[in-house]
């Protein structure tokens, strides 16, 4: 009993000379290094407001399914909800436009559920004939300057003409005036 009560007491001295928790998680020990945050580390994600089109490449490769589009009046919000996130990382991987990043941001824990989304809105644009919105401007933007970029001058004035026509229009309405045309690859068979 006198034993016991001697080594309590000698423990607890110990204890109050030096600190008995470490920071999380990347806190030191006197003599040990524990867990570091790297400046690579996968955290929360950050969008480049600029750079991102709304493409939604991000969300169709997301494993997790946590990556939504959400289309509402004339604004397309690509949301990213933290607390089904595994930060895998290939979000980040996929994205075309270099636009999505996790960052070492690590300390995510909130009682306001709001706090553990990220998001951006775009822009989107109505079909010309059927007036449904379609895709975000700057889809349609970099879709357009991504085709032109790799033709020949000659073929680049027609073809510029023909992306402008067609762009603007859903995929359905794009069909009827191709049916129309006669350049829809059914009529060609
Ligand atoms: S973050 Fe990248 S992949 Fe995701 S919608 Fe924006 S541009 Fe597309
Ligand atoms: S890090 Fe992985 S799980 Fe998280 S949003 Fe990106 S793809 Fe989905």
């Amino acid at each position: 009993m006198v034993n016991g009560m001697a080594m309590l007491i000698k423990e607890l001295l110990k204890n109050i000379k030096q600190c008995i928790t470490i920071d999380y998680p990347a806190g030191t020990w006197p003599g040990k290094k524990y867990s570091q945050i790297v400046p690579y580390g996968r955290g929360m994600h950050e969008f480049d407001e600029e750079k991102c089109i709304g493409c939604g490449a991000c969300a169709s490769m997301c494993s997790s399914k946590t990556i939504k589009l959400i289309d509402e009046e004339g604004k397309r919000t690509v949301s990213i909800y933290l607390g089904r996130c595994i930060f895998c990382g290939k979000c980040q991987d996929i994205c075309p436009e270099e636009a999505l990043k996790l960052t070492p941001k690590y300390e995510l824990a909130n009682i306001n559920e709001e706090k553990l989304y990220v998001k951006n809105s775009l822009n989107m644009v109505k079909c010309e004939s059927c007036e449904k919105f379609i895709f975000t401007e700057k889809q349609i933007n970099t879709v357009k300057n991504k085709v032109l970029e790799n033709l020949k001058p000659e073929t680049k004035e027609k073809m510029k003409l023909d992306i402008e026509k067609y762009l603007k229009l859903c995929p359905d309405c794009r069909k009827i005036l191709s049916f129309k045309l006669e350049t829809h690859p059914r009529k060609l068979y």
